[in-house]
């Protein structure tokens, strides 16, 4: 059976250690390949590859960079059915939307594209007497990505594209659980002409990590994942003088006022609590009925989709959702369906126990629907990753803004109302990072940026677009006069302003 390594100088190398993790097909619960977990010593090889490529690479000039993302957005544009099939296979969500997560990656390498004018520094002439002042963007060194499962292409090319793009060298660490995808897409980077080095790839686990934040050569992580294990990376990596940005886990909720337009919000409701087996951390688990009413109007729209959806093998074109990503996980979600019951809460549609003919050893959960969920259960409070959607009804307006505001996650929101004033100030209000009006998963386009609030981010900078491109670099401000010929105050270098 074939063991993945790591991808460091622009080749395949094995990893030191024996330790491997297995990755399955998640339509059949059979192990399909092995994935090595790196040690420290295989990240300091990388790390010393990175150091040398980004040497080259921060003085080649942006234009000639970004020429090198064109090359590499074309090239995976190219492949991007490929690698959807790459990723289904591992990851259990069917192909399109693998697609879709492809997709989302290569948007974030086009705007990488501008990085010759995004980077562009300020200029302030004639700031004193004959003074002039410019700063300039310059990149860190090497970075570390550290990537969840949930988004194998979309995670490392928000993390490789914006740093590389910058003039960094990227050390990416993806997911133990589904990194065949990331391995391709380096591969496809020195395809396309990316110097060997810049993009190397480690596997690995704790160990692998843990490596990552003592490293002294590693000037920023960006990590993805669930928010223990993202709050952990953020104290160690900031603990050695790191940057870090990472983000954390999410419970989103949908708001739907009295007056939404109940047919569209209940399908997207559906697509966006089930879509991807709600292995989203923008998925809407929770839906939030506001008034009398309005609950049941709700489920009168939504149990007839709710019936008709179905789940199905990742490569089945018909399915809506495919298989969850591992038996553990499948156990998790089914163990949360239990604690939900068992706190009171009512299973209006149970998915646990769902076999899929012929795929019996599959990870699959069937779609579940959970009514009368109140905020002191831990069902409500703990993120559960799953095609689990939860209702938890307000009396109104106000009680409906405090639910998502004083959850302990805040990564991105929703209200379905035809109020526009009620919209306003329900976005103006609530706090979470990214609100949608009418829009139920509102990942920002990739010239805007990306992160969320409270629990389910740690650090100042989001992902991509310019607060990303602000997180790989740091700012030098020059201030510079040129006298003429040798003055007498020529040793009076605290210049005077006004
Ligand atoms: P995870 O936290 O288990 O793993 C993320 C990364 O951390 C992986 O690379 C993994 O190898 C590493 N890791 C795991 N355990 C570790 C440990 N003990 N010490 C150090 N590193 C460790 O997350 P996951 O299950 O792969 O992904 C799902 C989670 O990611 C969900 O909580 C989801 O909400 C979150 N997520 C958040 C966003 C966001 O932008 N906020 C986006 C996608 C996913």
């Amino acid at each position: 059976m074939k063991t993945i390594g790591h991808y460091v100088d622009g080749a395949h190398v094995k990893a030191s250690g024996d330790r491997t993790h297995d990755i399955y097909n998640p339509n059949t619960g059979e192990v399909r390949r092995k994935v090595a977990l790196g040690t420290a010593g295989d990240l300091d090889a990388a790390v010393a590859s990175a150091v040398k490529a980004q040497r080259i690479w921060a003085q080649t000039n942006p234009q000639r960079r970004a020429r090198v993302l064109f090359a590499y957005k074309a090239l995976v544009e190219q492949h991007t059915d490929a690698l959807a099939h790459l990723l289904s296979e591992e990851h259990g969500k069917v192909v399109a939307d693998s697609r879709g997560d492809v997709m989302r990656g290569i948007d974030v390498i086009e705007f990488a594209c501008g990085v010759p004018h995004a980077q562009k520094g300020e200029h302030t002439y004639g700031a004193g007497p004959e003074i002039d002042v410019y700063s300039m963007r310059k990149p860190l060194g090497v970075v570390a990505g550290i990537t969840p499962f949930n988004f194998p292409a979309m995670i490392p090319m928000w993390m490789f594209g914006m740093s590389i793009a910058t003039g960094n060298a990227c050390v990416l660490k993806p997911s133990e659980k589904d990194p065949s995808v990331p391995m391709r897409l380096a591969e496809l980077f020195v395809e396309a002409g990316g110097p060997a080095g810049l993009l190397n790839v480690v596997n690995g686990d704790k160990e692998m990590v843990d490596a990552i934040l003592a490293h002294p050569d590693i000037k920023a992580v960006s990590f993805v994942g669930s928010s223990d294990i993202a709050q952990y990376v953020y104290a160690g990596a900031t603990a050695t003088g790191k940057r870090a940005q990472c983000m954390g886990g999410a419970k989103n909720h949908g708001i739907i006022m009295p007056d939404a337009n109940m047919e569209q919000a209940a399908k997207d409701i559906l697509g966006a609590a089930y879509g991807s087996a709600g292995e989203r951390c923008m998925a809407l688990p929770v839906v939030v009925p506001v008034g009398e009413g309005t609950a049941e109007r709700f489920l009168d729209a939504f149990m007839p989709k709710l019936e008709a959806l179905r789940v199905g093998t990742s490569t089945d074109p018909d399915a809506d959702y495919g298989p969850v990503v591992t038996q553990a996980h499948k156990e998790s979600i089914e163990r949360q369906i239990a604690k939900a019951e068992a706190e009171g809460a009512t299973l209006l549609v149970d998915g646990r126990g769902f076999e899929l003919q012929g795929h019996e050893g599959g990870f699959f959960v069937g779609p579940t629907l959970i009514d009368d969920v109140t905020t002191d259960m831990e069902t409500y409070r703990d993120e559960i990753f799953g095609p689990v959607l939860q209702i938890v009804r307000a009396r109104d307006f106000e009680e409906a803004l405090r639910l998502p505001s004083d959850h302990q996650y805040g990564n991105g929101v929703c209200i379905f109302t035809a109020n526009g004033r009620v919209a306003r100030e329900f976005a103006d209000r609530v706090e979470v990072g990214m609100v949608g009006i009418n829009v139920p998963i509102p990942v920002p386009v990739s010239y805007h940026s990306f992160g969320g609030w409270k629990r389910s981010a740690f650090g100042d900078a989001n992902q991509y677009g310019m607060e990303g491109l602000r997180f790989y670099t740091k700012v030098k401000t020059v201030t510079q006069r040129w006298p003429e010929g040798e003055t007498e105050d020529s040793a009076f270098i605290i210049p005077h302003f006004g």
